[in-house]
């Protein structure tokens, strides 16, 4: 989306009043610590149902690394504080903390991403007792990241079948966990594997995965009852937009005789879906394998400024859909939405825990620049080092934070007013409305035509209000030529009672087009002449899914379990005899024998170019370049014919004239 600056002298003005905030106490292994009482600077929604023991996590695995680093964490005063004490004082009552086998090359240099071995797990653990925060264990049996994308086998198991892998899972986690347990770490959690959607420990057969997530459930059973301490079993899993792949993992693990108690998802809303399904889907396993359910990991960006020159994971480039704005407000809006989805499952839902809150730039100069500071403490998401283990991902993107805007602390380590939204589910909040976000205009302009900037920009208010407001903008008179093909970015500023937000408008000058609806943007499809041939395309449709879009926010689907096979033509008349050209945007997937054409008629004459679709958001773009008309209609259309499971969209159609 965008960065927004607020007008802080304007904003400062305004009073402040204290509303809906309650005292209250965590209380763990007789620890207390006293909820912070200062007055909300965010509006909260009460979460309805919110059982008193609903687990509110922070993953905070880098925090030793980012101290080593050199990074300092504040209090809300601006004193400098102990991260964990702040995190307990805004209503977390839980750290989760990854812990990866034996993350360092033979020199002993480490890997990097928090330098996360069971040491670092005792130093974060022990700290957080001290506040009476509990502890979920996050193994991810393998030396360094293990996620969708690579689930790679710790070293010293590198040459075990699985069934020996059994063993060292065993061992591994009943060392670890006897080790954190000595040492007065408060654990009540442990995830047998980290985001085991495509494997586990190097292995992706359910029957040799099954022996490592045996290993390390016998191990926290063990141990539980050695300890006499309820831990709970947690497995971790990801992607629950994709229709049935839960239930498929939850039939596994019933299949395998997995013993867990706690069916977990990670839930980024950019790219999991909506809420509504991840509400359906846990309440699915928990009630029909009887399992307690949770949300592992979440997060959401609250600015697009980036702290440490190495890219963000969530930046104006990512492709993805953005449901709530990239601020402060936004944030907390977010996690208080997902809290509620997951209290939504019922008296299964135990918990949600925010990924990295804390995992802001390290400081970094010209005579010791961050760069040194994350190969030497690991503060970065992967050093130098982890190339050896991990060649392919770490070792060519090897660098800083890609998190830094999703945290919770700005980039100099003081707590966001997002945080303090765990303090307030119970009880809701308000503050004093005030503009959060104000919505960038863009302008399209046909070649040619008179540009008539906007008056009113759309406002989003902190309490979810739009409005429509109005806006000055700088150029004045000194408009774009828009005989001039090409993209110009105006500045202004946007006002409303008082407060002040600089809003940009892009104007683009694009060539005339006489398509009409040309990027499906409009409900009306009159004009749209579609044939489904004998009814065989199974879904053929406008798709509101911007990330499907070439541009704008729709865009014509198609999908088939029968074979493609559809035409799509519109009649454009009263043009001034002469030349056209005419092209359009499409892209698509699983086609493998494929006959897609785009044609024009005109004149009595048919013109044809045709098209290959390779796969999702690499945009194919087939012109037909000179098209004559002497009675002023073109037909302009294409033709799609494809085995069945293929799909795609199409989008931006054009036909302008030619010169
Ligand atoms: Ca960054």
């Amino acid at each position: 989306m965008k960065k927004k600056v607020l007008v802080l002298a304007v904003i400062l003005t305004l009073a402040v009043t204290a509303v809906g905030c309650k005292t209250g106490n965590v209380k763990n292994n007789g620890k207390s610590v006293e909820i912070s009482t200062s007055p909300a600077q965010i509006f909260v929604e009460p979460v309805s149902g919110m059982p008193e023991e609903f687990v509110l996590g922070a993953d905070v695995s880098t925090l030793i690394a980012e101290e080593k680093s050199g990074v300092k964490y504040y209090d809300e005063n601006g004193n400098e504080q102990d991260l964990l004490l702040t995190l307990a004082q805004n209503g977390i009552n839980t750290i989760r903390i990854r812990v990866w086998n034996d993350p360092y090359d033979a020199e002993g240099n480490g890997y990097g991403g928090g330098n996360n071995d069971v040491e670092t797990a005792v130093l974060i653990g022990k700290r957080a007792a001290q506040y009476g925060l509990s502890v979920m264990v996050d193994f991810h049996y393998s030396d360094f990241w293990a996620d969708p994308s690579k689930q790679m086998v710790p070293k010293a198991w590198k040459d075990m079948s699985a069934e020996e892998k059994h063993a060292a899972a065993y061992e591994f986690t009943y060392d670890s966990l006897k080790r954190m347990l000595d040492e007065g770490v408060d654990v009540t959690m442990v995830q047998i594997g980290n985001e085991i959607t495509t494997g586990l420990s190097g292995e992706t057969k359910w029957s040799a995965m099954s022996h490592i997530l045996t290993g390390g459930s016998e191990a926290v059973r063990a141990l539980s009852a050695e300890y006499e301490k309820d831990i709970s079993i947690v497995v971790h899993f990801t992607n629950p937009e994709d229709a049935g792949k839960y239930e498929r993992y939850a039939q596994m693990l019933s299949k395998f005789e997995i013993d867990y108690d706690v069916f977990a998802s990670s839930y980024y809303p950019y790219w999991h879906g909506t809420m509504e399904n991840l509400t359906k889907v846990l309440k699915e396993i928990a009630e029909k394998y009887g399992k307690k359910v949770m949300v592992a990991e979440v997060s959401y960006a609250y600015t697009m400024e980036d702290g440490d020159g190495f890219g963000n994971t969530i930046s104006e480039d990512a492709v993805c859909e953005l449901y709530y704005p990239v601020t402060v407000q936004g944030q907390a809006d977010c996690v208080r939405d997902v809290v509620q989805a997951v209290v939504d499952t019922g008296d299964a839902g135990i918990g949600v825990i925010y990924w990295e809150p804390a995992w802001i730039p390290v400081p970094g100069d010209s005579d010791v620049p961050r760069e040194m500071l994350w190969q030497e403490h690991g503060s970065g998401w992967a050093s130098v080092y982890a190339a050896e283990y991990d060649p392919e991902d770490a070792g060519v993107y090897y660098g800083g934070s890609a998190w830094d805007n999703q945290a919770m602390f700005d980039f100099e380590g003081h707590p966001l007013a997002s945080l303090s939204v765990f303090r307030f589910l119970r009880t809701g909040a308000d503050t004093d409305v005030r503009i959060d976000d104000v919505q960038d205009a863009v302008l399209k302009v046909r070649l040619d035509d008179e540009i008539r900037l906007p008056e009113t920009v759309c406002a989003v208010f902190n309490n979810g209000e739009t409005k429509e407001i109005p806006v000055t903008w700088d150029a004045g008179a000194d408009l774009p030529d828009s005989s001039v093909l090409g993209e110009y970015v105006l500045c202004g500023m946007a006002e409303y009672e008082g407060m002040k937000q600089e809003v940009t408008c892009t104007v683009k000058i694009v060539e005339k087009n006489y398509v009409e609806n040309p990027g499906f943007e409009d409900g009306d499809l009159s004009m749209w002449i579609l044939n489904n041939i004998d009814n065989k395309t199974t879904e053929l449709f406008v798709s509101e899914k911007s990330v499907d879009a070439v541009e704008g926010g729709k865009s014509m689907h198609f999908y088939s379990t029968d074979e493609v096979n559809f035409t799509m033509e519109q009649n454009i008349t009263g043009l001034n005899p002469g030349t056209y050209k005419y092209s359009m945007a499409m892209h698509g997937g699983d086609a493998g024998n494929q006959e897609i054409e785009i044609y024009a008629i005109a004149d009595g004459k048919e013109y044809t170019e045709s098209v290959t679709i390779t796969r999702w958001q690499e945009i194919q773009r087939p012109v037909i370049e000179k098209i004559t008309t002497t009675d002023g209609s073109i037909t302009i259309g294409v033709r799609v014919k494809c085995n069945p499971g293929a799909w795609g969209n199409l989008d931006e159609f054009l036909l302008a004239p030619v010169q």
